[in-house]
């Protein structure tokens, strides 16, 4: 199992550099959203792959550092806070207030999810259509990928209020889905697994686009970095 070594590898700060090229940057990135260590909750803001100004024109730079500075990183205290109530709470055996922390934990815990997997599967260089397995997979479960990315793009830009288009991973079928996700955990299927989601609320796009989240999500197109799609979507329908 490469993968998973190359994982623990990344974990313990031991190996990044030698694992060379996209690989590396998608381990380690994906290595930010586990615990440092059993017991220890410390989630950290995994840092971007590009500069703040290289999704221009598409995403502009002043958005790109308030998205991934502020609000990510907004989501990734949420989440740590949660899970330090949660073991407070088991500590002290008061669980008065576990509705409250429960919801705190599904929307932060789902915000950071989505956040780490849109800023890890844009980028510059980017857009066109996916190859290999991703795309035979998308033509059986879409029709064509014209079809699943019309289907996508009206997702996203029909979500009611803020939320996300996800492409999403479905085990117990084995399929591709589309889901339309409102704030970040509702409208969620039980175990499907996002591969690359549209970010719509206000906050990842309002200072260029003002209210044309449509205009928005038709550019999006051009900074999905489908390789990096491709290879989660090939560890997780393995
Ligand atoms: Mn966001």
């Amino acid at each position: 199992m490469k993968d998973e070594l190359s994982r623990r590898e990344v974990i313990s700060g031991v190996g990044v550099v030698a694992t060379a090229g996209i690989l590396s940057q998608f381990l380690a990135t994906e290595a930010h959203a586990q615990p440092k260590e059993p017991g220890v909750f410390a989630h950290q803001l995994p840092p971007l792959s590009y500069a703040e100004d290289a999704l221009e024109p598409v995403i502009d730079k002043e958005t790109v550092k308030i998205h991934h500075g502020k609000h990510f990183d907004g989501y990734i205290k949420g989440l740590n806070a949660a899970l330090e109530k949660l073991e407070k709470a088991r500590i002290e055996g008061n669980f008065d207030n576990i509705k409250a922390l429960s919801r705190d934990l599904a929307f932060n815990g789902s915000g950071v999810v989505l956040h780490w997997i849109y800023f890890s599967t844009i980028g510059p260089k980017a857009g066109g259509a996916p190859s290999g397995k991703l795309a035979d997979a998308i033509k059986r479960d879409f029709g064509s990928f014209e079809t699943f990315w019309k289907q996508f793009a009206t997702a996203s830009k029909d979500v009611e209020a803020s939320g996300w288009g996800v492409l999403a991973w479905e085990p117990f079928s084995k399929r591709l889905v589309i889901m339309q996700a409102e704030k970040h955990q509702n409208l969620t299927s039980w175990g499907a697994m996002p591969l690359m989601v549209c970010d719509v609320w206000e906050h990842a796009y309002y200072l260029k686009y003002q209210n044309r989240r449509a205009e928005y999500v038709d550019a999006f197109a051009n900074i999905i970095d489908w390789k990096k799609v491709e290879e989660r979507f090939e560890r997780y329908s393995k």
